[in-house]
Parts: C-alpha cells; sequence; structure tokens
C-alpha cells in the first residue's frame, strides 16, 4: 500500500518504520530533518511538503503533537483535505481533543475521506516493537479498512465507539498513567530515603499489589532498567510537556461532563510545576527528581 506518513517524532518515526517493513511503501514528512533522516535510513521515502506526501497515498497515517498542530495541519492554511484523493483512509494517532478529531473527521467526510482516531498506548518501547495498543474511534467500515495498517504497528486493537472516542479513551488511560507514574515515584523516593536498594524495592512492589506499568517497563529510577528513559537520562521517551497535555485535556474533558478527578487535577498541577521548573522537554519520568532526594 502506498503510505503517507506525517509526524515522526519519538513514536511516528517507529511506527513508519514497521510499516516499511511489512512491505509498504512510505512517503514520509516531518518538520524536522533529523526524524526524517531517520526513516529514509530503513527505506522510507522524503517528501519536501505534506502536500507532496499525501500525492497517489491510498493511506494517511498522522502522529502529531496536540490538537493544534492536527487542526492546523488538514483545516489550516496549508488545507491538506484538499490535497487528499477522495476516497482515501486518514488515521490520525495523535493524542488531541476528542472535539478537534470530529471537526477533522466532519470536514473529511464532506470531502470523502475516511477519518478515524487512533491514539495509542505502549510507550516508544511499544512503537518499536510494534506492540501497541490502539484506541480506535470511527466506523466500523473505516477500521475495517485500517486494521491491515494497524496491525502492523501494534498488538491490541480496541473499538471505542464514534469518531472521538478513541482519544476520550486515551486521556482516561493517560489520566491514569500520569498518577501511577507520581505514586509509583514517590514510593520508590520514599524506599531509597530509607536506605532500600531502588531495584530490590521495585521488584518487590512489581511483584506485589503495587504492581503497574511503570514498575513492569518505565521504572523512572535511574539504573534499574536497563531500557528505561530514567536510565538514559530521561530523553527519548514521552515528554513531560506532552503528559501535562493530556492531563490537561482530561480536566477539560472532566469539567464539560461534570466529573471528578481529583488526583488527576492533582497531577496535572505537579507536572506543571515540573514543566516550569525546566523539565517539560524530558520523559514525564523525570518526576521523580521532584519527590527523590538528590545525593
Ligand atoms: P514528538 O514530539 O517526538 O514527535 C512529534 C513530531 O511531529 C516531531 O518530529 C515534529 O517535528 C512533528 N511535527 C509537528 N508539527 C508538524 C507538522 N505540522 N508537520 C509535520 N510534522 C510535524 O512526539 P511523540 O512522542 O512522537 O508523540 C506524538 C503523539 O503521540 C503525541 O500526541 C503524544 O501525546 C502521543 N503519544 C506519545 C507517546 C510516547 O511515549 N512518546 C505514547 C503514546 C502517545
Amino acid at each position: 500500500m502506498k503510505i503517507a506518513f506525517i509526524g515522526l517524532g519519538n513514536m511516528g518515526g517507529p511506527m513508519a518504520i514497521n510499516l516499511i517493513k511489512a512491505g509498504h511503501s512510505v512517503k514520509a514528512f516531518d518538520l524536522s530533518q533529523d526524524s526524517l533522516a531517520k526513516v529514509q535510513a530503513d527505506g522510507g521515502q522524503v517528501a519536501a511538503s505534506a502536500q507532496e506526501a499525501v500525492q497517489g497515498a491510498e493511506a494517511v497515517v498522522t502522529m502529531l503533537p496536540a490538537s493544534q498542530h492536527v487542526e492546523g495541519l488538514f483545516l489550516g492554511s496549508g488545507n491538506l483535505l484538499a490535497s487528499i484523493a477522495k476516497g482515501t483512509l486518514v488515521i490520525d494517532s495523535s493524542t488531541i481533543a476528542a472535539a478537534t478529531s470530529q471537526k477533522v473527521a466532519k470536514a473529511a467526510e464532506a470531502a470523502g475521506i475516511d477519518f478515524i482516531d487512533a491514539p495509542v498506548s505502549g510507550g516508544t518501547g511499544g512503537a518499536i516493537a510494534g506492540t501497541l495498543t490502539f484506541m480506535v474511534g470511527g466506523s466500523d467500515a473505516a477500521l475495517e479498512r485500517a486494521r491491515p495498517l494497524l496491525e502492523k504497528m501494534g498488538k491490541n486493537i480496541f473499538h471505542a465507539g464514534g469518531v472521538g472516542a478513541g482519544q476520550t479513551a486515551k486521556i482516561c488511560n493517560n489520566m491514569l498513567l500520569g498518577i501511577l507514574m507520581i505514586g509509583t515515584s514517590e514510593a520508590i523516593a520514599l524506599g531509597v530515603a530509607n536506605g532500600l536498594d531502588p531495584k530490590v524495592l521495585s521488584e518487590i512492589m512489581r511483584r506485589s499489589s503495587g504492581g503497574n506499568w511503570a514498575l513492569e517497563v518505565y521504572n523512572p529510577y535511574p539504573g534499574v532498567q536497563e531500557a528505561s528513559a530514567a536510565t538514559r537520562g530521561y530523553t527519548g521517551g514521552f515528554g513531560t510537556d506532552l503528559m501535562l497535555k493530556d492531563l490537561g485535556l482530561a480536566q477539560e474533558n472532566a469539567m464539560t461532563v461534570k466529573a471528578s478527578t481529583p488526583l488527576g487535577g492533582m497531577a496535572r498541577a505537579i507536572y506543571a510545576a515540573h514543566s516550569i521548573a525546566g523539565h517539560g522537554g524530558e520523559d514525564f519520568a523525570s518526576i521523580i527528581k521532584m519527590l527523590r532526594k538528590l545525593a
């Protein structure tokens, strides 16, 4: 299949590479030349613009930071929808507001283009391994069209409901993840302050009732897990500012539906303080720096 892939960052890059490995022809566009170079080295073609990338594409995949990037790309000054052929499938895997997905989907439908929101969970490790979880919002027919591509990038594919439902599932999950990472960091910091070995304590909690995804594959304490962002100086994972965005989306949504999300609100405030202190570009597991006594 001929695929246009736009947004080749920490997640989009390895996702595009998995599509290439599966035998698809991928034409990539990103504002960053470094990101494009990585995909090119793995057999992808590089386009000079998003408009050029979508020429002749049967499917378009986008993996951009936030709502304004997705809305700007499809509906803004570049008006990418106008360059996409009728009948094309668009899969947006960015984590954005459900309302933005619905706005873009409505414009896509008017242009005869199938659109699904398909945000992911599983981190950069899952993107590289092709084991992501996709949370899809859209019609059954559009999901079935997308499924063969999603299966090359992920292991679990859930149909959450109509357009925007994937985004709603995603912000519920990430609100929980944000809270869990703070809780995990607090617990490890407390143990270390008492002289416990962070590796031993992490293993005890991982196999006990406190076990969670952070302890399994994303330990926030440097050196506990070789492949974790913490061990490589909190680089290249899921940025603090992206987590802050997701917690903001959860709070906006909670206000709309009058839900009570006190820990989600507190987690947003804690990541905001961490971002203001200069850690916005670091992986979100660096939140432990706020809680851990530095040597
Ligand atoms: P990233 O910042 O590493 O990558 C985003 C890429 O988009 C960058 O390379 C940037 O140059 C590019 N970009 C921005 N605007 C563009 C435009 N108009 N045209 C072309 N390229 C453009 O971010 P990421 O970590 O890959 O995350 C992408 C999305 O996936 C976010 O919505 C994030 O919340 C979500 N997500 C991330 C993770 C993770 O672990 N990193 C996990 C699940 C979901």
